[in-house]
């Protein structure tokens, strides 16, 4: 059959289309979710947040990869650099809001593993292995092309292809972006050491250096460097980086044994100038990428995923058209405070690092300073960290849609 028709259509397999795909067609929305095989393997981890957690529950994912995801119970920062105003160290313990974790932390690869194997349980999805080569918005249905000379239509295309989304430029969005002087370098480790379930964060002149719980033994590591020194760091023998990376942890976990998949990314920020338009909404990184720092890019993409499914699934209930021009606009008014608001912080976090600026150091750390000493700030920070106020979605609170 060479042209299908659907209410929905996905593009994209990532974690933030397959999470999109299976809240639609969960709630029987009919849905194509069009997902290319991946050329390589993502050694990535995500840092999952609770809330997060709680929606890849209420969806069916979470029992999936339970086993192989570490539980975050307490998160470290440090300052690292040898500054002349350096701020105090700030412990987070989720025991402090009532949670027994803010979060888990899980390799991409099993997290994809488990969306894609709860995809496939689900009748109302279709899952197409093929590239979507061009995307035609029309008046009432937008058209996707695919490599395979299959045609798609739909009412709605929920585009989660990504940084160089082609549902973006066939909605007619911009972005504004930027490249930040930094390059994180990122790989797994075994450690004698326990990690105790706590993540910590050193921070360093050149960007943050993250150490976050794997199962066991086992950490992943975030180091952002400056660019000039990523080849160097990235060719080292296994037993070299195991040296530099004992020593740059002030050997917190002991001995390091350095695990195969070691991946580059340079640091950059962008955002789409709007999240929906022409029958077309962007979830995940087609609307929005930052730094990986404080764990926030995918948390942000999953709270797209359910709000695209929570807007759709309203409309259809009421019989409107799902890819309606207030559908979109809607769904833009409801991710654009949580986005700038995550995007900034980082940005501005990130900056406070970089700069050699001496009152904007001292802003760092008088902000750690008080949140090291004030009870309450430091619980409405956590609180807001797990579940943010500007946007909870209703599978990030438990309810199915
Ligand atoms: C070093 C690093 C560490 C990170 N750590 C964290 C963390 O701890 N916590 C966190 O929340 N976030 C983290 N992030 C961010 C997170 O990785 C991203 O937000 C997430 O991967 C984005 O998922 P996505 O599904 O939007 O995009 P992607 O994973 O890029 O998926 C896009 C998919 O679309 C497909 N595609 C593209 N074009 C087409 C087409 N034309 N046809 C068909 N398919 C297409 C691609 O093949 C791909 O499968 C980190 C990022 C980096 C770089």
């Amino acid at each position: 059959m060479n042209h299908t028709i659907a209410e929905v259509v996905v593009v994209g397999g990532g974690p933030v289309g397959l999470t999109a795909a299976i809240a639609l067609a969960g709630a029987g929305v009919e849905t194509a979710l069009i997902a290319m095989p991946a050329a390589v393997t993502d050694n990535r981890t995500t840092a999952l947040l609770a809330s997060s957690v709680t929606a890849l529950d209420t969806l069916g994912v979470w029992n999936r990869y339970a086993d192989q995801a570490a539980p975050l119970r307490r998160m470290r920062l440090v300052d690292d650099t040898a500054r002349l105003l350096r701020a105090p160290e700030v412990c987070f313990d989720a025991a402090e809001i009532g949670l027994p974790a803010f979060g888990y932390n899980i390799e991409n690869r099993h997290l994809l593993a488990a969306l894609e194997s709860r995809a496939r349980d689900i009748s109302a999805l279709t899952f197409i292995a093929a590239k979507a080569e061009v995307v035609t918005t029309g008046e009432s249905d937008v058209s996707v092309g695919l490599s395979t000379g299959r045609r798609i239509t739909a009412k709605l295309a929920v585009g989660a292809d990504g940084r160089r989304s082609l549902c973006r430029s066939a909605a007619g969005i911009e972005t504004e972006s930027r490249r930040y002087p930094q390059t994180a370098l990122t790989f797994s480790l075994a450690h004698a050491r326990p990690h105790n379930d706590t993540s910590t964060e050193f921070h360093t002149e050149s960007g943050p250096f993250t150490l976050v719980p794997l199962p066991g033994s086992r950490s992943s590591l975030v180091f952002v460097v400056d660019p000039a020194d990523a080849p160097r760091l990235a060719a080292l023998s296994d037993a070299d980086l195991a040296t530099e990376i004992e020593r740059r942890s002030h050997s917190l976990l002991g001995k390091i044994m350095i695990e195969p998949g070691r991946g580059v990314f340079p640091l950059t920020a962008e955002v789409a100038r709007r999240f929906g338009q022409n029958r077309i909404a962007l979830v995940g990184e087609a609307a929005h990428v930052m730094p990986p720092i404080g764990a926030q890019g995918l948390n942000l993409g999953l709270r797209d995923a359910a709000t695209i499914g929570e807007l759709v699934v309203a409309a259809r209930r009421e019989g409107g058209d799902v890819g309606a021009q207030d559908l979109t606009a809607r769904y833009e008014h409801m991710r654009r405070a949580d986005v700038t608001s995550r995007s900034l912080a980082v940005d501005l976090l990130n900056r406070s690092l970089l700069s050699d600026f001496l009152p904007l150091q001292g802003v760092r750390g008088l902000g750690l300073y008080l949140l090291e000493r004030i009870g309450p700030l430091r619980r409405a920070v956590m609180r807001e960290g797990v579940a943010p106020a500007a946007s909870q979605p209703r599978l990030m609170r438990g309810e199915a849609l």
